[in-house]
């Protein structure tokens, strides 16, 4: 019978020193000598994205975007490689792959990149040969032989695909927290952990920016049910499992994203600047229509690209935050929510409501005071949330 598979993938923080390095190898030596067969995805060293992103933005501010994917792709490679060395060194057979080597075949929409499909001859020919298999995160390659990457996150989404296209009997995110909170836990203090959370809400928090998984990981898990955990590299525990299609909670979650600018246009150029958006790939989230002006929500770092697109006809332009409740009772709470803000001495620009979500624009000075306020009366009251102790590590 063949030995149980699992796919483990350990983020920014969790290789960002040798010493964290060694400490991940630990964590696929003993899931290794448990009986597993083990493959591992590993993000770049925590900080080297951005390094790399900013070096290429002080020659450009919207660099090349073939040429992007070519520079953010190093950052995942030194990780792998670095892992491979420790485990070789510490007696282990280990190799690593890039995402093309491993044949991670995407769309060709550079730097924010799908993937289309997985062939695992190559791990699985490895794997048969008793060999720890690192993948690059983050990465892959088109069909022509250019490399892509997913966007930023993208590294848990590698996780999940390979999972998935392995048949994994699970993928486990390590990171600097031990699972999914009902709130980021490094900005609402009682954030409690959810043992398990289902799909749906585990989506609508990584879309509207619970950074804990990125977003196109949770829907590929999703639909291929994929059994997907979330657990800290530095205090194992049994972390959060994501699991099921129903929210018993009336809130179960509240995400923060913030970085989100809005744009006040004239109604008349609304559809050539939305047909213009989609040329460039540039994601719109929301189009606010307020009594008095029309605005675009988008995200901050599409800005730049915007630009181009607009040429002159922004009336006014605001970087925002957006905070979002996820609950089987969201909608029916919305209101009473909003006008708690208000209460509160909050200033809010508008309110949306969605499935079992509902989402409030609001200062980025005051979106953390908001959240706790939120958390605090929605959350916080029920008991039927897992209250254990809250581990979150610095970088
Ligand atoms: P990694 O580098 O391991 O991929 P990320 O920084 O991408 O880690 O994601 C982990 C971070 O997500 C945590 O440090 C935490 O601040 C943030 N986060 C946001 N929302 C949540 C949430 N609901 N639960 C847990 N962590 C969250
Ligand atoms: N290194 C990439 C990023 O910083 C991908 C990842 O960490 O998942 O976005
Ligand atoms: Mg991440």
């Amino acid at each position: 019978m063949k030995k149980p598979l699992i796919v483990q993938k350990f983020g920014g923080t969790s290789v960002g020193s040798i010493e964290r390095i060694h400490q991940v190898a630990k964590h696929i030596i003993d899931a290794k000598n448990a009986g597993n067969r083990v493959v591992v995805v590993v993000s770049a060293m925590s900080g080297e994205t951005n390094r790399l992103l900013d070096l290429a933005q002080q020659i450009d501010s919207v660099p090349n975007a073939r040429e992007l994917d070519v520079l953010l792709a190093s950052g995942e490679q030194a990780s792998m490689a670095l892992l491979a060395i420790t485990l070789n060194k510490m007696g282990y057979s280990a190799r690593s792959l890039t995402g093309g080597q491993a044949n991670i075949l995407t769309n060709g929409q550079h730097n924010d990149a799908t993937i289309v499909n997985i062939d695992t001859t190559a791990i699985d020919q490895l794997l048969a040969q008793d060999q720890i298999v690192i993948v690059a995160g983050f990465q892959g390659i088109t069909a022509g032989g250019d490399i892509t990457t997913l966007g930023r996150g993208g590294s848990d989404t590698t996780a999940v695909a390979l999972a998935g296209a392995l048949k994994a009997d699970e993928c486990q995110i390590f990171t600097d927290v031990d699972g999914v909170y009902t709130c980021d836990p490094r900005i609402v203090d009682d954030a409690q952990k959810l043992t398990v959370i289902d799909f749906p809400s585990m989506e609508k928090m990584a879309r509207f920016g619970a950074k804990v998984l990125h977003l196109p990981s949770v829907e590929y898990a999703w639909k291929n049910q994929v059994p997907l955990r979330v657990l800290s590299t530095f205090d194992i525990n049994q972390g959060s499992l994501v699991k099921g299609e129903e929210c018993h909670l009336p809130i179960c979650g509240l995400a923060i994203q913030r970085d989100m600018c809005l744009i006040k246009i004239d109604q008349e150029s609304l559809v050539a600047i939305e047909e213009q958006c989609q040329l460039f790939g540039i994601d719109i989230w929301d189009v606010i229509e307020h009594p008095e002006w029309l605005g675009l929500v988008v995200k901050s770092d599409a800005y730049s690209k915007l630009e181009m697109v607009l040429q002159g006809k922004v009336a006014d332009r605001n970087t925002i935050s957006l905070l979002t409740a996820v609950g089987a009772d969201a909608e029916s709470l919305a209101h009473t929510a909003h006008q708690l803000l208000i209460d509160n001495q909050i200033v809010t620009t508008h309110l949306r409501l969605d499935e079992q979500s509902f989402t409030i624009a609001l200062s980025v000075e005051q979106v953390n005071c908001a959240a706790n306020i939120l958390h605090q009366t929605y959350i916080k009251p029920i008991e039927a949330v897992d209250c254990l102790q809250k581990h979150v590590f610095s970088g």
